[in-house]
């Protein structure tokens, strides 16, 4: 078989011993002699895979006793909605910084429950992307919390300073950077993230919330029980049918990341993938990024080519060695490698080799 490199967005790359491991227990899980599928979520194999899982978590992100970690289904996206019918009252307020596209997503479903307070943190100058300092966002005294996705998968835009917002909550979709390096839970009342950027397939949501935000009456009657934060803590996240497969596949990569020696490891190796292809795109003539040097993206790098009409032929020819999945997002365009925790610095390695090559054609 051909060597391949995978640089999807998302859902994206699993470490191949996982799926091997998976592959291997499909039709006989734990000697069972039948799969993690086809049993009940309430068995006691279930409920144990499941406060491993949990577990895992809690050692891999140091999360606070404090912090309950609820699993959901839905996406982030359904969490755009859940948080403030969560967390507002009819009459309540947020802020949102506005950074990129899931940001403005966020903001755009906040609409429907509040009057979001918005605030713009992009500056561009001689055509580089700057956010804003946090300490310099205006938040409304009378919001109920600040929410902000940490990194814009799409632009390849992060902030990449933890939040200090003094007694403001901050709720903050990670979905593209969980578990790639270390962060400061205590700082956060809310932090969520899709599974199928950093840990496993899709149909998982996992959120980590402190425990006085999970609120014991909900304000809003028409919040559904499925997307209620109480109901959900309280039925230990089986309060319908959790996506067991994503559970099982995503417990293993995990332990996966324990193995390989957890965040300190893996951080150490994504900040060198990240720093190895943005030197190659900073030191071409032909390779453009534009975001600040402060808010560039660890998992997601975005760039263009500086002549025309010849990134669809650095596509294909990145396909004929292996490199795939490299296109921009179709709202922006251009090259973007997303390079999460499961692929390996080899597939940097052989990208900016072949960035290289390329180059040496056109210049
Ligand atoms: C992928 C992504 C989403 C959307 O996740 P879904 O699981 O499709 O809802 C939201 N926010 C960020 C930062 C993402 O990367």
């Amino acid at each position: 078989m051909k060597k391949i490199f995978n640089f999807s967005p998302g859902p994206s790359m699993i470490p191949r011993e996982v799926l091997l491991q998976a592959q291997n227990e499909l039709i006989n899980w734990n000697n069972l002699n039948f799969s993690v599928m086809e049993i009940s979520h309430r068995s006691k194999y279930f409920i144990n895979l499941v406060e491993e899982f949990e577990n895992n978590l809690r050692i891999l992100m140091n999360v606070p006793k404090t912090y309950k970690i609820l699993f959901c289904q839905g996406g982030a996206r359904t969490q755009f909605a859940a948080i403030p019918m969560n967390l507002l009252n009819y009459n309540q307020n947020a802020d949102y910084a506005n950074i990129g596209y899931w940001s403005y997503k966020a903001i755009e479903e906040a609409k429907k429950y509040c009057v979001p307070n918005i605030i713009n943190t992009k500056k561009i100058i001689n055509n580089i992307i700057y956010i804003k300092p946090i300490n310099e966002w205006l938040l409304n005294n009378e919001s109920v919390y600040i929410h902000y996705c940490a990194n814009e998968t799409i632009e390849g835009i992060a902030i990449n300073e933890e939040p200090n917002f003094k007694n403001k909550i901050v709720v903050a979709d990670l979905s593209s950077t969980i578990l790639t390096k270390k962060i400061d839970i205590s700082r956060y009342g809310i932090i969520y993230a899709s599974t199928q950027k950093n840990i496993g397939p899709s149909g998982l949501t996992i959120i980590i919330i402190r425990d006085d935000l999970i609120i014991k009456k909900n304000y809003r009657k028409e919040l559904p029980s499925v997307l209620n934060y109480k109901i959900i803590a309280d039925n230990n996240s089986m309060f319908n049918t959790p996506p067991t497969f994503s559970l099982y596949l995503s417990s293993l990569v995990l332990k996966w990341l324990k193995r390989k020696g957890g965040i300190k490891y893996i951080n150490k190796i994504n900040q060198k993938k990240a720093d190895l292809l943005y030197s190659t795109i900073d030191n071409s003539k032909i390779y453009i990024n534009n975001v600040s040097i402060k808010n560039r993206s660890l998992t997601n790098i975005i760039f263009n080519i500086n002549k025309k009409n010849i990134e669809n032929i650095f596509l294909k020819k990145a396909e004929n060695q292996g490199l795939y999945f490299l296109k921009g997002h179709s709202i922006l365009g251009g090259i973007r490698a997303s390079i999460y925790n499961a692929m390996p610095i080899e597939g940097i390695q052989t990208l900016v080799k072949f960035m290289n090559s390329f180059e040496k054609l056109y210049i």
